[in-house]
C-alpha cells in the first residue's frame, strides 16, 4: 500500500474471534476434507488446534456441512474457544457469512481461516491479526515463485507478468464492522469472491499482506493429503 495510508492504533485493542469456513462437500477429494484423519486426528480438529493454544484469540465459530453440525458440536466439545458450531452455506462465501453471523456482540475483530489449513503456525496467526489491527485488514500471501502463463484450450495465450503477484492463503483478518459491510455489500450486489479479502477490497478498503507459510497448505486434493502426512511426520508428531 501507498504511504498515504497510515496504520490506526486505536485498534491495537478489541476482542478478537475467528470464523473457520469448514463446510466444503469436497469436489475436488472425493471425501469431506475436514473429515479426513492426518496423524490420527480429523483435519478440523487440527486446524482448531491451533487456534485454542493462540492466546490472541478469544473464540471461535466453526461452519461445517449442515448435516453434520450435530456430529462435530459432540467430537469438538473438548475445545474450549469453540463457542458455536454453525451450519455452513452453499458456497465458501456464505459459509462465512453464517460464521460471522454467530459471533455474540462486544467483537471487535474477526480472523477468517480455512478449516482445511491445519499447518497454520501461532506465529503466523498473530502476525496478520496485529497488522489487521494497525490496517484494518490483512492477509497471509505468498509472491508467487513460479513463471506464470495464461492458457486456453491446452495452449498457451500469454506470459503474464510475474513481478508483484501473490498467492493468497488464509489467515485473513479484519474489523468486523468492515467484513461485515463487505459481505453485506457483495451478497447485495450478487458478487462471490473466493476469499474475503476479496470483498473488503471492493469496498476500496485497503488490504495488507503478511508473508505466510509454504507449508500452510489448502489440502483439497489427494496430493496434498500426501504432502500433509509427509509434513506431519518430519514434524515429529504421530503419522497416521
Ligand atoms: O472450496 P475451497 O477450496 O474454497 O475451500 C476453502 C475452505 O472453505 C474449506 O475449509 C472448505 O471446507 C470451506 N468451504 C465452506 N463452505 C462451502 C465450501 C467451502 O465452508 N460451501
Amino acid at each position: 500500500m501507498g504511504s498515504a495510508v497510515r496504520p490506526r492504533p486505536r485498534g491495537a485493542t478489541g476482542t478478537v474471534w475467528a470464523v473457520i469456513p469448514a463446510a466444503g462437500r469436497g469436489e475436488r477429494m472425493g471425501a469431506k476434507k475436514q473429515d479426513l484423519r492426518l496423524g490420527g486426528r480429523p483435519l478440523l480438529a487440527l486446524t482448531l488446534g491451533v487456534f485454542e493454544t493462540t492466546p490472541a484469540v478469544a473464540g471461535v465459530v466453526v461452519a461445517v456441512p449442515r448435516e453434520d453440525v450435530a456430529g462435530w458440536r459432540r467430537r469438538l466439545a473438548r475445545l474450549r474457544k469453540v463457542r458455536a458450531v454453525v451450519a455452513g452455506g452453499a458456497v465458501r462465501q456464505a459459509s462465512v457469512a453464517w460464521g460471522l453471523a454467530a459471533l455474540p456482540p462486544g467483537v471487535e475483530w474477526v480472523v477468517v481461516h480455512d478449516g482445511v489449513r491445519p499447518f497454520v503456525t501461532r506465529r503466523l496467526l498473530e502476525t496478520v491479526i496485529a497488522e489487521a489491527r494497525a490496517w484494518g485488514a490483512a492477509t497471509a500471501a505468498l509472491p508467487l515463485a513460479e513463471t506464470v502463463k495464461r492458457g486456453v484450450d491446452g495452449w498457451v495465450k500469454e506470459t503474464v507478468e510475474r513481478e508483484g503477484l501473490w498467492t493468497i492463503q488464509t489467515p485473513q483478518a479484519f474489523r468486523l464492522s468492515l467484513l461485515r459491510e463487505a459481505h453485506a455489500r457483495a451478497e447485495a450486489e450478487q458478487v462471490r469472491g473466493t476469499d474475503d479479502a476479496v470483498l473488503v477490497e471492493r469496498l476500496g478498503h485497503p488490504v495488507r499482506l503478511v508473508t505466510g507459510l509454504a507449508t500452510n497448505l489448502k489440502i483439497t486434493r489427494p496430493e496434498e493429503l500426501e504432502l500433509a502426512r509427509a509434513l506431519l511426520r518430519r514434524a515429529g508428531r504421530r503419522g497416521p
